[in-house]
């Protein structure tokens, strides 16, 4: 056993009967000394495998505690872990299985038919489950703190997913900075909705939670009402969510008569927050945090004071300790206060490497900065403001337009629901801008009043010239909105215009 390394074996000594995971769903929990043993004893039986320092274990399954069973498994054996996005397609699913080569593929009993697909059949399956017996002693293989110990796959929209590696240091780093800046304890309960294969499930808030010995209520199927009901039942204190789930449970009877005495903290991330979500948590005074990341990082850099956070809104505040954030212009140059540039990140948590990808690591990772391809601008008092991402960004006639501060305004206008904006190809401007709206149930509007909405707020470069109206948005796997996808929509429709 090695100490230097193992959190889950050092908190197992520390506070053995404290809870560290409850499956809401199964109504069953492990205490920090149960959840040890089965990961010892998973460790010894992945060993008995054939599995060794080195070898990548991958997992198909819900949010289950698996992903925490075969983590902390692979961290005592030194193997790495690589959980899969299970709503990729098989086609995305096997390029992944052929990029990471696994030795053995973990399932979740719900998934057993989909191992009958043939892209499985080249690997060696098992299935995951909580009674492992108790088998000899694995090998203590020396392991170092930049040896990998996950591969998170991203991207799956955008051309072929890309295995960031994380190493040991990567992902301690990100608990300890995560512990301190947004102050966890082990009084501390969450509730994870965010997949358990994304980093927004597993390591934005779950790993670090544990670290300081605090609990990981598992939800699975995301229903708003029950995950409000949990988040009572279960005393949570902070909780993550994506925007998508936030949208849905304000707009619930439940959200409304629920007062949430024992949470501290609602935070948002994985996308960018419309302001009228931060507007329902504080009609009811609750704090509500924007946070941002993304896997390459660790995911977490920023974190927001709470007392600030309901004033500076949309902000996601300043960077963690442990970071360097610069923000690059075009030309090169860092940007000024309230300039826009690109979030370049140096620091303790960000990723290794690319797993086989050399070209990728080169294009992303330059003199030890990682290159998030994120725009953000910074106030006269160092809070930070993302607002969007690079290649979104949309030029039309040589003028920078951000999506994100056209879709923030657009989304206060009472009949919008939800709205992206995006960059269509336009012979004169080179791009032009377009919206994509969804309107409230049983409302009515015309471009022509949202075009005027606009004008009282926007400059006339950034005002959308072509309206779509939508019944609902394109989202991503992680509840993200598909903006290639609406990019070809609209293409579609211009061409057939
Ligand atoms: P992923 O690695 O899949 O978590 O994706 C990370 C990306 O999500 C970032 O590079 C951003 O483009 C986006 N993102 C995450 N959090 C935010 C946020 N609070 N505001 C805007 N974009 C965000």
């Amino acid at each position: 056993m090695r100490w230097e390394l193992d959190w889950l074996a050092n908190k197992a000594r520390l506070t053995p009967d404290a809870v560290a995971i409850i499956d809401a769903e199964q109504k069953k929990h492990w205490t920090f000394a149960e959840l040890n043993q089965l990961c010892e004893n998973t460790a010894n039986w992945l060993y008995k495998q054939g599995v060794k320092k080195g070898d990548r274990v991958a997992l198909f399954s819900p949010n289950d505690i698996s992903y925490f069973q075969l983590l902390c498994a692979c961290l005592k054996l030194g193997a790495i872990f690589v959980p899969i996005n299970w709503r990729l397609s098989f086609h995305e699913i096997a390029y992944i299985l052929q990029d990471c080569s696994p030795k053995l593929v973990g399932y979740h009993k719900s998934f057993q038919e989909n191992m009958e697909n043939e892209i499985f059949k080249l690997y060696r399956s098992f299935q995951v489950n909580q009674n492992v017996e108790k088998e000899s002693q694995y090998p203590a293989e020396p392991i170092h703190e930049r040896d990998p110990l996950a591969i998170i796959y991203t991207g799956g929209t955008t051309g072929n997913p890309k295995g960031v590696v994380l190493s040991h240091r990567s992902i301690m780093w990100n608990g300890i900075n995560t512990i301190i800046s947004w102050n966890l304890t082990n009084d501390d309960t969450t509730l994870t909705y965010m997949p358990l294969f994304h980093t927004g499930g597993l390591n934005a808030l779950s790993i670090p939670l544990l670290m300081a010995g605090g609990r990981v209520v598992i939800g699975r199927e995301f229903i708003p009402a029950k995950a409000i009901q949990y988040i009572n039942d279960y005393q949570c204190t902070i909780v993550l969510l994506v925007p998508t789930m936030y949208q849905m449970m304000i707009e619930t009877n439940e959200f409304q008569t629920s007062t949430f005495e024992s949470m501290k903290t609602f935070l948002s991330g994985g996308a960018p927050c419309p302001l009228e979500i931060y507007e329902a948590f504080k009609r009811k005074g609750i704090l509500f945090k924007e946070g941002y990341g993304l896997t390459e990082a660790g995911p977490n850099n920023f974190f927001i004071d709470p007392h600030v956070a309901m004033e500076k809104l949309g902000s996601v505040g300043k960077p963690m300790m442990f970071n360097t954030i610069k923000l690059v212009k075009e030309n090169g140059k860092e940007a000024g206060v309230n300039e826009v540039g690109e979030v370049l990140i140096k620091g303790k948590h960000s990723f290794e490497y690319y797993w086989n990808n050399k070209q990728a690591t080169k294009e992303t990772i330059e003199d030890g900065w990682l290159k998030t391809g994120d725009l953000a601008r910074m106030d006269e008092e160092a809070y930070f403001y993302i607002v969007g991402r690079k290649k979104d960004m949309i030029i039309t006639g040589g003028e920078n337009v951000y999506p994100l501060e056209v879709e923030h305004w657009l989304a206060s206008h009472p009949q919008v629901d939800e709205v992206a904006v995006v960059g269509l190809p336009d012979k004169k401007w080179g791009e032009m801008v377009a919206a994509f709206v969804v309107l409230k149930s049983g409302e009515e509007t015309e471009s022509e009043d949202l075009k005027t909405f606009c004008s009282y707020k926007l400059g006339k470069y950034k005002i959308p010239k072509v309206f779509y109206f939508v019944s609902e948005l394109p989202k991503t796997h992680v509840g993200k909105i598909d903006k290639k996808q609406l990019k070809k929509m609209g293409s579609n429709i211009n061409e057939k215009a």
